[in-house]
């Protein structure tokens, strides 16, 4: 394609993109496709002659490409989590690609690291965190939480890679996280090499939060069997119900056992741009590590994840290759980014952030969440004052977690039920949102803060909700 012709097609498909963003409502929130649909839209072998990419190429966006697309950014989409894609880190990603640059050393595109230095610093301050903390960017939290589990790992064995790795280890290092903590802390630990006989799931007090003295209590049980606790992980906004890990407490636990303390906020970090959230994670600053996810509620388009760090030093050491092609004449005086993560190559990914705060401004980014957490707290109030809704989590952010229990049901059946009315939503494409189990019971979480959802969407939703689950 030559630059001419991807300025014709690209303001095509720019057009397209806005059309589509100003007309989502207008689509079914979950994709209606049925299995396997999508692909048998395409040819089974690849072409073998280019063609021009037109009418044809935009004509096939429309008729096999939307039907296969779940709305993320619809206003009614309540699922899983907000993902936001804003508009303008949308074209930060296209710069991002459209440059084509290498972030993995500085020398290879000064500008992608620096600019990366920046917004993530600035990050860095609106969440209130010390100077103490530095930041990278990574793909998603789940790679922050692997590379968090392999820097405890190597503190813990006094850098073990370098020599047996845990394989010359005299006894088994334990890590432990709470029950409600997302399937990536559990997968990091496996790919760590822990084992899954070393991790131990903490059980969650009545607010689904991780059970301090539990915790204690599992580390000194460990000591006693001559295992080695390494780490733990706490959770600022499970998945499930958003809960709040006492941070302040696990942090005191974690030092006075020497234990490498990370801290898994991927969606509530976001929420610590408003000063008046801060003390959902006091005590942030005696973690070792914390990630949180720009791609999520912020805006900043998947895949943005921020992964700080209180010793940058030890991170280099557990991460950092010395091929001798990738070394530079610049070394020793500025970043070079493939040593504080996994990959080699790096997307240019800090255009997105630079784009998106300097469109919303750090005003706009707090205005629009203040607005999320306002909405989840009527849909709140809502459920808590009518007959037979049960809420059954606190509301310490956007997600609210529901059931409808009519008089007289088993829990067996309160359960079908669940799943029957939120399965009806969902394929009706009028909302989205998830059912999950809690304690071993089916309820429904209603997530909010997809980036065009205003008080009449959730107000919308709630009219929905009670149409189809009082309608046995
Ligand atoms: N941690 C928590 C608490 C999450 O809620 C999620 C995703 O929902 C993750 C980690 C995984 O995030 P990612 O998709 O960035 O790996």
């Amino acid at each position: 394609m030559t630059p001419e012709e991807f300025r014709r097609i690209g303001h095509q498909l720019i057009d397209w993109i806005a059309d589509y963003r100003s007309s989502i409502d207008e689509f079914p929130v979950m994709s209606q496709a049925e299995p396997g649909s999508i692909r048998a839209s395409f040819p089974v072998t690849p072409p073998e002659v280019g063609e021009s990419l037109d009418a044809s190429f935009i004509n096939d966006l429309d008729r096999i490409i939307l039907p296969g697309i779940t709305h993320w950014n619809h206003p009614s989409f309540f699922a899983y989590f907000p993902s936001n894609a804003s508009l303008s880190a949308v074209l930060g990603d296209l710069l991002s690609t459209g440059l084509g640059a290498q972030g993995m050393l500085w020398q290879t595109s000064p500008a992608a690291t620096e600019l990366e230095e920046v917004v993530v610093d600035w990050l860095r301050q609106l969440v209130g965190l010390s100077e103490n903390f530095v930041g990278v960017i990574h793909d998603t939290a789940s790679t922050a939480n692997l590379v968090a589990l392999l820097c405890a790992r190597e503190r813990s064995t006094n850098y073990s890679q370098s020599q047996g790795g845990l394989q010359a280890e005299q006894a088994p290092l334990t890590v432990y996280t709470s029950s409600e903590s997302h399937g990536s802390v559990e997968k990091a630990a496996l790919l760590a090499g822990f084992g899954r006989v070393n991790v131990r799931a903490i059980e969650t007090d009545d607010e689904h939060a991780m059970d301090a003295i539990a915790l204690e209590r599992a580390i000194n049980f460990d000591i006693e069997r001559g295992l080695r606790p390494c780490a733990v992980v706490a959770t600022i906004g499970t998945t499930p119900t958003s809960a709040l890990d006492p941070l302040h407490k696990i942090a005191q636990i974690a030092r006075s056992h020497n234990l490498w303390l990370h801290v898994d906020a991927a969606l509530a970090g976001a929420a610590m741009i408003l000063p008046e959230c801060r003390s959902m994670w006091a005590g942030i600053e005696y973690a070792d590590s914390l990630v949180w996810n720009p791609h999520k509620w912020l805006g900043a388009a998947c895949d943005c994840s921020l992964y700080y760090v209180r010793d940058p030093e030890h991170l280099i050491r557990v991460m950092s290759t010395n091929a001798s092609y990738l070394q530079t004449a610049a070394d020793g005086q500025v970043k070079n980014f493939r040593d504080w993560g996994i990959p080699l190559g790096r997307r240019f990914r800090a255009l997105k952030l630079w784009l998106l705060i300097r469109s919303s401004g750090a005003e706009g980014l707090r205005d629009r969440l203040r607005r999320d957490l306002k909405n989840a707290q009527w849909l709140r109030e809502q459920v808590d004052s009518t007959p037979n809704w049960e809420r059954v989590a606190p509301v310490p952010l956007q997600t609210v977690c529901v059931r409808h229990v009519p008089p007289g049901m088993t829990p067996d059946e309160v359960d079908a039920h669940t799943l029957d009315w939120v399965s009806r939503i969902n394929r009706s494409g009028k909302a989205f949102l998830t059912p999950a189990k809690l304690k071993g019971r089916w309820m429904v979480r209603v997530s909010i803060g997809a980036e065009p959802t205003e008080d009449h969407h959730v107000e919308a939703l709630w009219l929905l909700m009670q149409r189809e689950a009082e309608c046995q």
